[in-house]
């Protein structure tokens, strides 16, 4: 009886099955972004690995070795593959390594990735936010390109890879590898990788939960790259790569270099795992840093679990309290000035005073002196008139007597 039961297969899909298929066609609807940082010497080849990865030419003028400090270069471009459409925000270090003095040269690479976590933070912190339309310019990767010198890694590498490893994913890469031979190739990757290691420089770690993604991620870092976006003729094909009076490096040959690795880790395994590093790790990491200065902490000094709330209530206290401090403080320091003020005036008032009571008193005895004169002078005048009428009687006495005579 069994065996005359019909089968049947289902051909669509039906219920919760379909759920995957609506989130692939809001994000195809949606679009992706994706937000590159190019870190490495001028000439080193990173627009034209740019331009190789993403199969087309984001034209880019070249740049100058003469630049007396480090400055970004940001530039955003919409693509478009089959439906699927990306904006790509490509930020390339102009002037990188140029200078004598190499201690500057990472500071910009930082600024601008913090630059980019805070404005991420300012709009999550806004109370009507728009992260529908938000450009978001957080850095998802870093390629930082290793001149294929084949001996070491500079200490300017050294230092800013340090400076920016707890920020962001680093993938290194051996620039224009086609200028170094296979066995130096071998030994130059070991030793930028143990010297990563001895420096405790992290690296971006590739997914290891999946068996097929740890096959494609396996052994191959720092990346050995070479870029070139002319076509090459190769028997009857036409293949991108470098045309050499030896030979032709095909770029996307793996026998060649690794850039169809490179290409496969970060556009077609990783991306949204590094997406995903950003948000959850980096930016996690930035904004943990950056409340913890502002004074906001997940438990208080007692282990017990508070609130954002309660800390914002206590900042809000603390901050009246410091406010009423520092008013008090002011109104007593011009309390202060306004009584030393008073007493200055006053002591001027007093000397003024004294002058003023000296003068008066300076001015009454010369009029009494000169009361006195003008008296004695007046005596003079009547004793004169005197003597004058006096000696008039006289010589008229004379006069008379003589006449009489
Ligand atoms: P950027 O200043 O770092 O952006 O360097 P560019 O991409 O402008 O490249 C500078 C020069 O290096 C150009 O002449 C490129 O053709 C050349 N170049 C780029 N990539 C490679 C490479 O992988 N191998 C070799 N040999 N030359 C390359």
């Amino acid at each position: 009886q069994k065996e005359n039961i019909r089968c049947l297969t289902t051909i669509g899909h039906f219920g919760f099955e379909c759920l995957p298929y609506q989130l692939v066609n809001r994000s195809i609807h949606q679009g992706f972004s994706f937000n590159i940082l190019c870190v490495g010497e001028t000439g080193i080849g990173k627009s034209t690995l740019i331009n190789t990865l993403f199969n087309t030419n984001l034209k880019d003028k070249k740049s100058s070795h003469f630049y007396s400090n480090v400055g970004l270069k940001i530039q955003t471009y919409e693509l478009q593959e089959s439906k699927v459409q990306l904006k790509l925000t490509v930020v390339k270090t102009v002037g990188y390594g140029d200078q004598i003095n190499k201690e500057a040269s990472y500071q910009p690479v930082v600024d601008y990735i913090d630059a980019q976590f805070e404005a991420f933070l300012q709009e999550e912190l806004r109370i009507k936010r728009s992260f529908f339309e938000y450009h978001d310019t957080r850095v998802h990767v870093c390629l930082y390109f290793i001149s294929p010198t084949g001996h070491s890694l500079k200490s300017l590498d050294l230092l800013t890879m340090k400076s920016i490893d707890s920020k962001v994913n680093i993938i290194p890469l051996i620039a224009k590898a086609d200028t170094i031979s296979k066995n130096d190739l071998q030994k130059f990757k070991s030793k930028i990788m143990s010297e990563l290691i001895s420096n405790n420089i992290q690296i971006y770690q590739f997914p290891s939960d999946d068996e097929t993604t740890v096959q494609a991620n396996s052994g191959v870092l720092p990346f050995a790259v070479v870029g070139s976006i002319d076509e090459v003729k190769v028997g009857k094909r036409m293949v991108r790569g470098r045309h050499y009076p030896w030979g032709v490096l095909q770029v996307e040959n793996e026998n060649h270099c690794d850039f169809v690795k490179l290409r496969d880790m970060l556009l077609c395994t990783n991306m949204e795992d590094l997406k995903e590093q950003t948000h959850f790790y980096h930016y996690e990491c930035y904004r943990c840093r950056k409340l913890q200065k502002m004074g906001f902490t997940d438990v208080g000094p007692d282990n017990q679990p508070v609130s954002f709330q309660e800390i914002y209530e206590a900042k809000r206290q603390e901050f009246y309290d410091q406010c009423q401090r520092e008013e008090k403080q002011l109104k007593h320091r011009f309390m202060q000035r306004v009584k030393e003020k008073e007493s200055t005036l006053k002591d001027a008032e007093k000397e003024l005073q004294d002058k003023f009571e000296h003068l008066k008193r300076f001015q009454q005895e010369e009029i009494i002196k000169l009361e006195g004169e003008r008296r004695k002078l007046e005596e003079e005048i009547i004793d004169f008139c005197k003597t004058k009428a006096a000696s008039e009687n006289v010589q008229a006495q004379l006069c008379a007597n003589m006449r009489k005579d």
